[in-house]
């Protein structure tokens, strides 16, 4: 099946044998059982990452939720995936696959900065008993260690747009799973499983819900990796409700026809940005110069709808150009229907060391379904903001016409 008819159709399979269009929400938060004993026998196997046999009561939401399953099997065909298991939050995904490590005795963890602010502050305060080391995508052999149990990128990474070849830094790692942060690409532009990595994770709340109204994580990996995910979500009580996983997988729906329509307008914005004399560079991996190792048309198949951009003007002007925005929304989060723009170092990416943070001026744009011309009208207006005297006469004008 072709992935855009995949992402129609799948986790869906049962619908019409069950004489209904729509996956029926299932909101029991617990479940009849038959007996104790096979009320037991259920419990073990699914408290141990298990699927449910046919006879198994599903005993508990905590334990299995079949909305949610119907989300992770689709979410785990577009990625080409064996399995995923779905969270609360992408932060809850994250803590699950940092707890497996743990779990697993390699609490060591090698990751590439820039990661998303909340990643990098979860791994650099240890606050769930693991370590880091920080490398580049160049040194990750060597900043391996006996007990490193992951190797954490982000690719096109938050908030620059860096791009990282998955195959490089998989081949580096030996046996060390490589866990990808996929939210930017989602899987409609990149599968980093076909590329060696074992983990593919989302911030589902982006792209995936597409509408800035759930909130969601998914990691999307392989039966063994999936069992282990499973158990920790059990223990830990990070999971998805039934009634975002409906709306997640009704996302998956449109995911590629958004996405590609989104990305033509990054594209667009990118390049007339690139232009203007206010802005000092522009990060957008479809620019020429931004992928010097030729990833998108190997590794991604486009370049996303995510741009960041740096003022000359510096970290004032950045400021007035979030705060001027009228049709963009000054705002966190990304991949919605709607644009938004933030400035990552004050919000997103605020936890972030000082050695690390992002340049103070660079602005990140998420561009959503709007039409490019009112894009660049609003982006116009802004931009005028950050000469003051300008921006200025633009509103007097405003307001007496
Ligand atoms: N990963 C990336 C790349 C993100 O941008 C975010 C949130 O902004 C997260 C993970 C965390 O996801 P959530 O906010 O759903 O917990």
């Amino acid at each position: 099946m072709m992935r855009d008819t995949a992402a129609v159709h799948a986790g869906r399979e049962d619908l019409t044998r069950l004489g209904t269009h729509v996956p029926p929400l299932d909101a029991s938060s617990t479940y009849p059982l038959a007996s104790v004993e096979s009320g037991g026998a259920s419990y073990d196997q699914l408290a141990t990452g298990g699927r449910p046999r046919p006879h198994d009561s599903l005993v508990y939401q905590r334990l299995w939720n079949p909305n949610v399953a119907r989300f992770e099997r689709a979410l785990a065909d577009l990625e080409g995936a064996e399995d995923a298991v779905a969270f609360a939050t992408g932060m809850a995904a994250v803590t699950a696959s940092l707890l497996a490590a743990v779990a697993a005795g390699t609490p060591h963890v090698v990751a590439v900065r820039p990661v998303y602010g909340g990643t990098d502050h979860l791994l650099a305060t240890g606050l769930l008993g693991t370590r880091v080391t920080w490398a580049s995508p160049d040194t990750i052999a060597a900043a391996l260690e006996p007990d490193t149990g992951l190797v954490i990128i982000e690719t096109p990474a938050n908030p620059s747009l860096d791009l990282v070849d998955i195959g490089h830094v998989v081949a580096q790692a030996g046996e060390v799973p490589v866990l990808v942060d996929n939210t930017f690409a989602t899987p409609v532009l990149q599968q980093p499983l076909a590329h060696g990595a074992i983990l593919s994770l989302h911030s589902a709340t982006k792209f995936i819900g597409g509408h800035g109204d759930l909130m969601g994580g998914v990691v999307a990996t392989t039966g063994e990796w999936a069992e282990r995910l499973r158990r920790v979500r059990a223990i830990t009580g990070g999971l998805l409700s039934p009634q975002a996983a409906v709306g997640l997988h009704r996302g998956l729906q449109t995911l590629p026809v958004r996405v590609r329509a989104q990305q033509a307008t990054a594209g667009q914005i990118a390049e007339w940005l690139s232009d203007r004399p206010e802005v000092a560079q522009v990060h957008y991996p479809g620019l020429p110069g931004c992928d010097p190792q030729g990833i998108v048309g190997r590794q991604m198949s486009g370049p996303g709808s995510i741009v960041a951009f740096t003022l000359r003007g510096g970290r004032d002007a950045a400021a007035a150009v979030a705060e001027h925005c009228r049709l963009i929304t000054h705002a966190v989060s990304l991949g919605g229907v709607d644009s938004l723009i933030q400035e990552a170092a004050a919000l997103t990416h605020r936890p972030v060391a000082d050695e690390a943070k992002p340049d103070a001026s660079l602005l990140r744009l998420s561009v959503g379904l709007e039409d490019a011309a009112d894009l660049i009208a609003d982006l116009e207006w802004a931009l005028g903001a950050t000469h003051p005297v300008a921006a200025h006469s633009q509103v007097h004008e405003l307001t007496n016409g």
